[in-house]
């Protein structure tokens, strides 16, 4: 297989930005409601390179292991990190100082550990619950009906450090265009009933939609979409 030039990076990136602008437009919202996050795991340094001189600042990874050195090859670009995976953790450590947004917090353990890693100086660490719309055992996050509880537990525990921005969640797959729109306006709907249930003024954040589904994500209120393929090609 081969690598997608510097060129094929700036013009995927340009048909992807086209194609949330124009979603955005037809649910008469604004392309700047939508953060693109260019999601560059398993994908070489030199195409996240490509990306930056086209412009994106926002990437994605799932593991810290890759991550880490990338980020720091990338230091002085000044990106801005989303981790999207699963954490475990034992894996805490590996966050704070490194990513500004985390995509995937799922209990309150996780946020303690978190915490635990931030220095006093840092920013805080701007978060997501992941919740489990697909209802697959294989997937992680908080289930629809453990989503009230988890918040409330972590607000009552006023974690350091983490602050509670709103909601993760990955579509069903296969899928039909209606399904996946269904459960991307439950994913909505999750995140209103807690904003207004908690008060929460920032809990206002909806990271859904990824290469496949980012159009239906954004007609139902995506503020960020985690792009991969789309924008870099097939993983190795
Ligand atoms: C890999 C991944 C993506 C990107 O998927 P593509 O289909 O390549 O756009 C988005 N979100 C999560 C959580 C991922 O793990």
């Amino acid at each position: 297989m081969t690598l997608p030039t510097a060129a094929d990076i700036r013009l995927n990136l340009e048909h992807v930005r086209e194609a949330i602008a124009a979603a955005a437009r037809s649910a008469g919202r604004r392309s700047e409601e939508v953060r693109l996050v260019a999601v560059s795991k398993r994908q070489p340094a030199e195409l996240i390179a490509a990306a930056v001189a086209a412009g994106q600042r926002d990437f994605g990874e799932s593991t810290a292991q890759e991550a880490l050195p990338k980020i720091e090859r990338f230091r002085a670009d000044g990106l801005c990190w989303h981790f999207i995976g699963h954490l475990q953790s034992n894996k805490a450590r590996f966050i704070p100082g490194h990513f500004a947004w985390l995509h995937s917090l799922d209990s309150l353990a996780l946020a303690l550990r978190l915490s635990r890693q931030q220095a006093p100086h840092e920013q805080a660490l701007e978060t997501l619950i992941e919740v489990n719309i697909a209802r697959t055992s294989f997937r992680y996050g908080a289930t629809a009906e453990a989503l009230a509880p988890l918040v409330e537990q972590l607000l009552e525990a006023a974690v350091p450090g983490i602050r509670l921005r709103g909601l993760m969640a990955i579509a069903p797959h296969p899928a039909t265009e209606a399904e996946l729109r269904a459960a991307f306006a439950t994913v909505r709907t999750l995140r209103d009933e807690c904003r207004q249930q908690f008060g929460l003024p920032d809990f206002t954040e909806l990271s859904m939609g990824m290469s496949e589904d980012f159009v239906p994500a954004i007609r139902e209120g995506a503020t960020m979409v985690r792009v991969g393929t789309a924008i870099f090609g097939a993983r190795s």
